[in-house]
C-alpha cells in the first residue's frame, strides 16, 4: 500500500480499499448462515495485490482462467482447495499445475478437455475434481461481447450433451465428477435475469437424478453488474436481491453447495483511473478534451462501448457546464471515453477521474503506441488531490 502525499504521475489507477471492505461487508452480510453458498472472486477482473489480499483475507475462494492466474493466486495466499479453474483453452501446463496444486474444481468446457485432464491426471497419479461447464441457453441481456450463455458462444458444453458428458466423466480414470458450472455473461443489472438459469438447473437436476447421478457442486458463475451511471451515489451492488434469486429459485438437495464467481461486482467501483488534461481543442463543430489516458489504460469504452462516469477533479463549483468529447492520445479514432459529455469548463492541466474502473481496467491495459502500463496505488478512502 502506498501513502500518497503528492500527486503521482498520470495516468494511474487508485483503489479505495475502504470501499472494497464495505462492498465485501455487504456481500457477506447478504449470505445467511444457513445458505450453502460459497463465493469465489473472479481474479481476472483485477490483479492488484492489495485488492486481492483484502479479498483473500475475507475467506473467499477464487475463480481463475489461466496457468498464470493459478500461480499468482497461490502466491497471494489462496488455498488451492478454494480455486476453481475455468477457461475454454486450458493448456497442458495449466492443467498440470492445477493437478499438482490440488485445486478445488476444473470447470471443463468441452469433452476433449475432459479426456485430456483424465490422461494427464492418470499420468501424474492424481485425481481431478471436475465439473462440466454447461451452456444453459439463457440470455443475460447484456452486451454481445460479454454474453456467454448462448448456444453460439464458444463457452461450455451444449445443454443436450449434459448426460452423455456426465456418463463419460464417471467412466474416465483420474477424474471425479462433482457437478455443473454455468456462467451466463457479465454486467447483468437485473438479478431476476438469473431466475431462468435456476429453472434450467432445476430441470437438469431432475434428469441427472433420473439417470442415476448426483451433484455436490453447482457453480452458477458470476456476472452481477454495477452502476456505471451513478458510481458515487450507488457504489455497492444489491447483493441481497442477487442471492435471494438463487435462494428462492434453486431446488437444492441435501449437501449441495452453490458456488458463485463474482468479479466486477466486488472490484468495479473501488478503482478509479486518474488522468490529466493535455489539451482542450476547440473544433469547428465540437470541443475536445484530450487526456493523457487512452484505451491502452482503460479499453472498456473502445471495446464494449461502455459508459464510464467522468469527473473533473480540478473544477470549482462556480465553473459553468460545457459539452465535450473526451478523447485519449492513441492513434486510433476509437480512442474516445465520452461523446457530448457535460462537464465543468475544463482547462489544460486539470485532473479527471474516470470512475468504476476497478474491474477489467488495469488488467486489460496494453503498451500500444509504446506507452508504459499505468501505475497502481491503493489506500483507505477516496484519493485526495493536493
Ligand atoms: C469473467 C468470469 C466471471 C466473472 O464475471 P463478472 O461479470 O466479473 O462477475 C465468472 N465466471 C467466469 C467463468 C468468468 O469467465
Amino acid at each position: 500500500m502506498l501513502d500518497i502525499n503528492k500527486m503521482p504521475n498520470t495516468p494511474f489507477y487508485y483503489y479505495d480499499l475502504a470501499l472494497l471492505e464495505r462492498t465485501l461487508d455487504a456481500l457477506q452480510q447478504a449470505i445467511r448462515p444457513e445458505d450453502p453458498f460459497c463465493v469465489h472472486y473472479a481474479f481476472k477482473s483485477c490483479y492488484n495485490a492489495d485488492v486481492t489480499r483484502t479479498i483473500c483475507a475475507r475467506g473467499l475462494g477464487a475463480d481463475c482462467v489461466s496457468e498464470g492466474e493459478i500461480s499468482r493466486l497461490l502466491e497471494l495466499g489462496f488455498p488451492a482447495s478454494k480455486l476453481v479453474f475455468a477457461g475454454v483453452g486450458k493448456t497442458d501446463a495449466a492443467i498440470d499445475l492445477g493437478l499438482k496444486a490440488g485445486i478445488g474444481a476444473f470447470n471443463v468446457e468441452n469433452l476433449q478437455e475432459l479426456e485430456v485432464i483424465s490422461q494427464r491426471a492418470v499420468a501424474m497419479g492424481k485425481t481431478a475434481r471436475v465439473a462440466l461447464r454447461i451452456n444453459p441457453n439463457v440470455d443475460a441481456h447484456t452486451h454481445e461481447k460479454i454474453t456467454t450463455g448462448l448456444p453460439e458462444n464458444k463457452f461450455g458444453i451444449a445443454l443436450e450433451d449434459t448426460l452423455s458428458g456426465i456418463a463419460r466423466a464417471n467412466e474416465l480414470p483420474g477424474v471425479e465428477f462433482i457437478g455443473l458450472h454455468f456462467h451466463i455473461g457479465s454486467q447483468v443489472l437485473d438479478a431476476e435475469l438469473f431466475a431462468p438459469l435456476c429453472d434450467v438447473i432445476n430441470d437438469l437436476q431432475d434428469k441427472i437424478e433420473a439417470a442415476g447421478y448426483s451433484l455436490s457442486y453447482i457453480n452458477v458463475g458470476g456476472g452481477l453488474g454495477i452502476d456505471y451511471q451513478n458510481p458515487v451515489g450507488n457504489p455497492i451492488p444489491d447483493f441481497e436481491s442477487y442471492f435471494a434469486v438463487f435462494r428462492r429459485g434453486l431446488k437444492l438437495r441435501e449437501g449441495q453447495q452453490v458456488h458463485f464467481e463474482l468479479g466486477r461486482s466486488i472490484t468495479g467501483q473501488c478503482g478509479t483511473l486518474y488522468t490529466k488534461v493535455l489539451f482542450v481543442k476547440e473544433g469547428k463543430q465540437k470541443r475536445f478534451v484530450i487526456l493523457d489516458a487512452g484505451f491502452t489504460d482503460l479499453v472498456r469504452v473502445a471495446m464494449y462501448g461502455a459508459y464510464h462516469h467522468i469527473e473533473n477533479c480540478s473544477a470549482r463549483p462556480s465553473d459553468p457546464l460545457m459539452t465535450y468529447d473526451v478523447a485519449g492520445p492513441i492513434c486510433e479514432s476509437s480512442d474516445v471515453f465520452a461523446v457530448d459529455r457535460q462537464l465543468p469548463q475544463t482547462k489544460r492541466g486539470d485532473i479527471f477521474a474516470i470512475r468504476s474502473a476497478g474491474a477489467y481496467g488495469h488488467v486489460m491495459a496494453s503498451t500500444y503506441n509504446y506507452r508504459p502500463l499505468p501505475a497502481e496505488y491503493s489506500g483507505h478512502g477516496e484519493f485526495q488531490l493536493d
